[in-house]
C-alpha cells in the first residue's frame, strides 16, 4: 500500500495525501491535497480551503516543504470561477508591483477593494498529536499526556505487536502505530510491528478503515469488527501473538478471560484455545477507564486471571505556557499589550490590514525603535541579514520590521501555569502477563546463568 505521512512524511507535501493546515495551535484542519486542476464547487483552482485568514486552494499546498507558511491567494467571493490563467496574470501584476507572497513566489496576494488583505497558514506533516487534536471525534478520545505515558509502560517498541480494542475515533490507534512502526512489511515478513485494533460499532468500524486507507496504513493497523467480549481477540483465527495490550472498554473485565495465555474457566471444554498473546514475552496491558467502579472491577478480575504487579495511575495534565511580555507596546490590537506568542499571527494580521489602508499607520512604525518587533521571527530574520538591511525581494509583504527584531528584545520571557489541573480523563490500570516458561526454555537459561551448576 501507500506510505504513509505519519510515518514517513518525506520533505514536501504531496498530492493525495493527508496534511495538517496550522492556523493556529488550537485551530488544526486535516486536509487530504486534491490536485485536481479542473473547476471544483465554482473554482477554478480546484479544491479550496477557506478560512478567516483567506482561501487557500490546495494546488498551492501540494509540493511546499513541510512547515511552509502559505499565503492565502484567494479572498474575495469576485474570483470564484475565474479562469486560473486571468489569475495567474494578475498575479503577475502583483508580483511585479512587489505585492506577491515572500513564501509561494507566483500566487496571487490580491488587493483592492473586492479583494480583502489576507493572511496565511502553516502546513504541517500529520503526526499523532496534531491528529489527536484535529480529528473527526467519533467517541471519546485518549490524549497525548494519557498514551505517551500509556506507551512507554506498556513498552511498546518497534517491531511490537500490539492489541487495542476499541478502536473508537482511532487517536489512540495512531500513536501506537508509529510507536510499533518498524518499517513497512515485505512479502512473508512478519516480524514487523503491528497494531490489531478491534471495533464493535459498526460505523465506527467502517469509518476506522477508510480512515487507515487513507492515511496509508493497512499494512500496519488490522481492524476488526468484533465485540470482544464475547469473541475475543484473535484474527481469521490466528493469534496476534501481542506483546502490548491497551483496552479503552466500558466493561474491560468482560474482555479480560480472552486474554489468558490458557483456556478461561469457563470456554467451551472441546474448542480449541490459541492465545492472543505472544508466550515467549512479558505481556504489558493498560486499562484506561474513567470511573473508579470499572477500575476496582477490573483490578479484581485481573488479580483472578494472574496479571501481576498491577497499579493504577491518573494523569494529571497542566499547560505551562511560556511568553514574552511586551511592555509599552504601540499597537492598534483590541487585546491590549501583553501579547502572547498565539497572539502575534494575528497581529500580524492586523497590522498588514491596517497598514495597508493608512499612510500615517505605517510612518509611525517605522520609526519606533522596538514597539515593531511584533512581527514573526522568519520574516524577521529573511529580511535581515547581517546588517540590518531589508534582504531584496525577502520581505515582499511590507510588515515594517526593524534590526532590533530579536527574541530577546521582544519582551521579559515568562510562563503562566493554568490555574486548574484539566479535568479527569481517565484512571490508567497497568498489568503485567509473566512470560511462559516451557521445560526447554527452563533448562537453557539455566545452562547460561553465569554461576553455573
Ligand atoms: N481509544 C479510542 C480513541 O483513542 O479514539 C476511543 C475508544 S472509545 C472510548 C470506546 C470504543 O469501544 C467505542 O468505539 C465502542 O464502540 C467500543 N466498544 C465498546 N464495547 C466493545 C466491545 N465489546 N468490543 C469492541 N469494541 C467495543
Amino acid at each position: 500500500g501507500a506510505i504513509s505521512p505519519f510515518l514517513e512524511p518525506g520533505n514536501r507535501t504531496n498530492a493525495n495525501s493527508l496534511a495538517i493546515v496550522h492556523l493556529s495551535r488550537d485551530n488544526l484542519m486535516p486536509v487530504i491535497l486534491q490536485d485536481s486542476k479542473g473547476e471544483v464547487d465554482g473554482y477554478a483552482e480546484g479544491s479550496v480551503i477557506n478560512t478567516r485568514f483567506g482561501s487557500f486552494p490546495h494546488t498551492t499546498l501540494i509540493n511546499q516543504p513541510w512547515g511552509a507558511q502559505v499565503r492565502a491567494s484567494i479572498v474575495d467571493t469576485g474570483s470564484r470561477g475565474r479562469k486560473k490563467k486571468e489569475q495567474d496574470q494578475e498575479a503577475a501584476v502583483e508580483d511585479s508591483e512587489g505585492a506577491g507572497s515572500a513564501t509561494t513566489p507566483g500566487q496571487a496576494t490580491p488587493k483592492g477593494p473586492e479583494t480583502a488583505s489576507s493572511g496565511f497558514i502553516h502546513i504541517l506533516p500529520p503526526t499523532p498529536e496534531v491528529w489527536t487534536t484535529s480529528l473527526p471525534h467519533r467517541t471519546q478520545v485518549v490524549y497525548t499526556p494519557d498514551y505517551s505515558y500509556i506507551l512507554h509502560r506498556i513498552r511498546a517498541r518497534p517491531g511490537m505487536r500490539i492489541i487495542e480494542a476499541g478502536a473508537g475515533s482511532g487517536s489512540f490507534t495512531h500513536a501506537s502505530v508509529r510507536a510499533v512502526y518498524s518499517g513497512y512489511p515485505k512479502a512473508d515478513d512478519d516480524a514487523r510491528g503491528k497494531v490489531y485494533s478491534f471495533e464493535f460499532n459498526e460505523d465506527r468500524f467502517h469509518k476506522m478503515e477508510a480512515e487507515v486507507e487513507a492515511h496509508g496504513l493497512t499494512d500496519l493497523v488490522k481492524v476488526s469488527h468484533r465485540d470482544v467480549y464475547n469473541n475475543g481477540f484473535l484474527v481469521d483465527g490466528k493469534s496476534p501473538e501481542a506483546e502490548c495490550v491497551f483496552l479503552d472498554l466500558p466493561a474491560p473485565w468482560k474482555a479480560l478471560p480472552h486474554l489468558s495465555r490458557s483456556k478461561p474457566a469457563g470456554a467451551e471444554q472441546d474448542a480449541p484455545w490459541v492465545s492472543p498473546l505472544r508466550s515467549d514475552r512479558t505481556v504489558h496491558l493498560c486499562s484506561f477507564s474513567p470511573c473508579i467502579e470499572q477500575v476496582t472491577k477490573t483490578v479484581e478480575v485481573m488479580r483472578q486471571l494472574g496479571w501481576m504487579q498491577i497499579e493504577m495511575v491518573e494523569v494529571s495534565h497542566k499547560r505551562v505556557n511560556v511568553m514574552r511580555e511586551r511592555v509599552g507596546l504601540d499597537m492598534p490590537t483590541d487585546r491590549g499589550s501583553n501579547l502572547s506568542p498565539y497572539d502575534v499571527g494575528e497581529a500580524i494580521q492586523r497590522l498588514r490590514e491596517v497598514e495597508s489602508k493608512s499612510k500615517e499607520f505605517h510612518e509611525r512604525t517605522q520609526v519606533a525603535e522596538n514597539g515593531d518587533a511584533d512581527v514573526d521571527m522568519d520574516d524577521a530574520s529573511e529580511a535581515h541579514k547581517s546588517n540590518g538591511t531589508p534582504a531584496k525581494g525577502a520581505n515582499e509583504s511590507k510588515v515594517p520590521v526593524t534590526s532590533s527584531a530579536k527574541p530577546y528584545m521582544m519582551g521579559r520571557l515568562i510562563h503562566r501555569t493554568e490555574p486548574e489541573i484539566k479535568t479527569h480523563t481517565s484512571y490508567l490500570v497497568f498489568a503485567v502477563m509473566p512470560q511462559e516458561w516451557t521445560e526447554e526454555q527452563e533448562a537453557a537459561a539455566f545452562a547460561q546463568w553465569p554461576c553455573g551448576q
